[in-house]
């Protein structure tokens, strides 16, 4: 009786980090039209200008939400003309998600994050590196994940403090991690 799949947790954090900022400037993969073009169509959309538009407020409205900096009710006006339409395919219940064709994707999008944030409230977090303006899933046992990814932004955060670290006096201290 899933209401949203492992494809539209992908789809949300893909969304929500197509705004990074790269070598110290902001980029927006969605900005240009050919490029957004491209990315709708990678997720199964059609890339019209309305639902490029539609995807772009929606994005806005989470990153806002998960960094705290506003209500869930940002959502709102979102959500207004989306249905889920029960049936049931070979004996069991399935949920059919009625909506526009211009705001399907971002659709699936808020009810990926509905449901993350119900099962488990800030797995959905913004990079810690301050600098980086992504997001990440943490799926681990622990919860304890920072990066939105070890390869992007761990290994040169670990560098930068070991770096310091070892032209620092010595402080007593000699492990390393
Ligand atoms: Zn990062």
């Amino acid at each position: 009786m899933k209401v949203v799949t492992r494809e539209d947790e992908e789809l949300l954090l893909e969304l929500l980090n197509t705004t990074p900022v790269v070598d110290g400037e902001s980029t927006d993969e969605l900005a240009d039209p050919d490029s957004a073009l491209a990315w709708a169509a990678a997720h199964g959309g059609a890339g019209s200008s309305g639902e490029i538009a539609r995807l772009r407020r929606v994005r806005a409205a989470l990153q806002d939400v998960i960094r705290g900096a506003g209500d869930a009710q940002l959502l709102e006006e979102h959500v207004e003309r989306i249905a889920l339409r029960p049936s049931f395919h070979a004996g069991a219940l399935t949920w059919e998600l009625q909506a526009p064709a211009d705001e399907r994707l971002a659709a699936r999008v808020l009810l990926a994050w509905a449901a993350i944030d119900e099962r488990a409230p800030g797995r959905i977090r913004p990079c810690a590196n301050p600098a980086c303006c992504r997001f990440l899933h943490d799926r681990s046992n622990a919860n304890t994940a920072r990066w939105c990814s070890m390869a992007l932004c761990g290994n040169r955060f670990k560098a930068r403090r070991h770096y310091q670290r070892t032209r620092k006096p010595a402080d007593g201290s000699t492990g390393s991690s």
